[in-house]
């Protein structure tokens, strides 16, 4: 892919920070995006927008991933219009947000978000439209501008690009066509200042290096691992959602190595990082529960929060599960207590919607009836609604070898054989099978290697 050396170049943009970049305008034939790739909705939306005399625009993932050829999982619309006058436009639209006001224009399942120009707030402007914290953090950023202001309050500058429904051209002002063409990812002014305006962007740069192969710009990588511990002010409601995006979207395993080589992952599952120095399995549970959800996705299989949360978590609850036997409790209620714990803590982190975290519990709670098999036992686990997932998360505990295999494939096979044979199956089980092997493997004791007398 080239764009060098197409495009008009006009004038400089507005923003201090990014004056030494040169407006860039791709017309229709120096650029691959045709009306045929595009959302037919995402194109009502524009149409009627620009019909109605206002400006309006493709922006973000879906212009930057049609851009190179990949299928934009959504379209988002910038706009010269107000939430308020966007409303009028549409019967099916709703104003969403506080912080961030945009309204969703739905159509069926597919919802176009659409967002009014952002810009520079002032010292008039009121606390309502725009507002922000001592150390920098956008707490409300409602304050209406044009293109080339709201171009420079975007994240990374191959986000910035911007499609034209006008003539179908497109509008760089922040070096993003560069950018692209380079595989970087590259933050929009002051990387410090962004970070600090809004700390999420730093997970948004591993997630968008994961997903476009893309590298992350020097300086733009160069704040992470010590702002990190900004993402410990971010509402935990916001960040269940970012996670969601993280590891749910077809690129877990890369942006999970990511997040940790940037001490991300700490600030997300602090319990879970912890468990990670004790548990030599954890990491490799964790990777490859991603990498058999990537493959779920790629091959359209549903995925759910539930069992990426289990994963997530369950190194966290072994280890304190672990730590409530060893001071006497017994394995049924040390769970119960672990679970309950490490589910707490967390929820000051990310929370974890109900709907999700009862089957989290539910898989959790099936691993110590799993080896239980005997008589009629085998057949009551084998109707619990959760069976499946907890069944699967048995071999992913296997596979990361944190217990033997075994159980994994007495259970493969009992749901394939006859009942008579399930039947058969269920007298030949040693009582000693019955417990030991799911619970968790002792943590490493870090021993002290004695030094050898001199
Ligand atoms: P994808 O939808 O593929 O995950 P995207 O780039 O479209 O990627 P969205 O979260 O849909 O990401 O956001 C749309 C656009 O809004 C972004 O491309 C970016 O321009 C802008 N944006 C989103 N989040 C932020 C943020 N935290 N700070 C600044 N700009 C943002
Ligand atoms: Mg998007």
């Amino acid at each position: 892919m080239s764009f060098q050396g197409a495009g008009n170049r006009l004038k400089t943009p507005v923003g201090d920070q990014n004056s030494s970049k040169t407006f860039r305008v791709l017309p229709r034939d120096e650029h691959p995006i045709s009306r045929r790739m595009l959302s037919e909705n995402a194109l009502k939306v524009l149409y009627r927008l620009n019909k109605a005399g206002f400006e309006a625009y493709l922006v973000g993932g879906c212009v930057r991933d049609s851009l190179l050829g990949q299928v934009p999982k959504d379209f988002d619309v910038a706009t010269s219009a107000t939430p308020e006058e966007v409303r009028t436009l549409f019967r099916n639209a709703r104003i969403i947000g506080r912080r961030f006001r945009i309204v969703h224009v739905r159509f069926g399942r597919e919802i176009i978000e659409v967002t009014t120009f952002r810009g520079r707030p002032n010292e008039e402007h009121d606390n309502n439209l725009a507002h922000q914290s001592e150390q920098g953090l956008l707490l409300r950023d409602n304050v209406w501008g044009s293109i080339d202001e709201d171009a420079i309050r975007r994240d990374f500058t191959v986000n910035a690009l911007y499609y034209n429904i006008a003539d179908f051209s497109i509008h760089d002002w922040t070096g993003g066509l560069d950018d692209l063409e380079h595989r970087l990812l590259r933050l929009i002014g002051d990387p410090d200042v962004r970070y600090r305006e809004d700390p999420v962007r730093m997970l948004r740069a591993i997630r968008f290096a994961a997903k476009l192969d893309f590298d992350i710009e020097a300086a733009t990588e160069a704040p992470i691992k010590e702002q990190a511990s900004l993402l410990l002010q971010i509402p935990p409601a916001r960040l269940f959602e970012e996670v969601l995006k993280l590891f749910l979207t077809g690129y877990g395993v890369d942006t999970f190595r990511g997040l940790h080589r940037y001490g991300l992952f700490a600030m997300l599952f602090p319990e879970t990082d912890e468990a990670f120095s004790s548990l030599p399995w954890a990491e490799r549970l964790i990777e490859q529960a991603l990498i058999n959800t990537d493959i779920r996705i790629r091959n359209d299989k549903p995925v759910t929060p539930a069992f990426l949360y289990a994963a997530l978590l369950w190194p966290a609850v072994q280890l304190r599960a672990h730590e409530l036997e060893q001071e006497g409790m017994p394995a049924v209620p040390a769970h119960q207590q672990a679970s309950q714990q490490v589910i707490s803590r967390q929820l000051q982190h990310t929370s974890i919607p109900k709907r999700f975290s009862f089957p989290m519990r539910d898989i959790w709670e099936l691993q110590l009836r799993l080896p239980r098999r005997k008589g009629k036992r085998a057949f009551q686990t084998r109707e619990h609604p959760r069976f499946r997932a907890a069944y699967d998360f048995l071999l992913l505990r296997e596979s990361a070898g944190e217990i033997p295999p075994g159980i994994g494939d007495w259970w493969t096979q009992f749901q394939e054989v006859s009942e008579e044979m399930k039947r058969e199956m269920t007298l030949h089980i040693d009582d000693a099978d019955e417990h030991d092997s799911t619970s968790a493997k002792k943590p490493r004791k870090r021993r002290r290697r004695r030094l050898p007398s001199s």
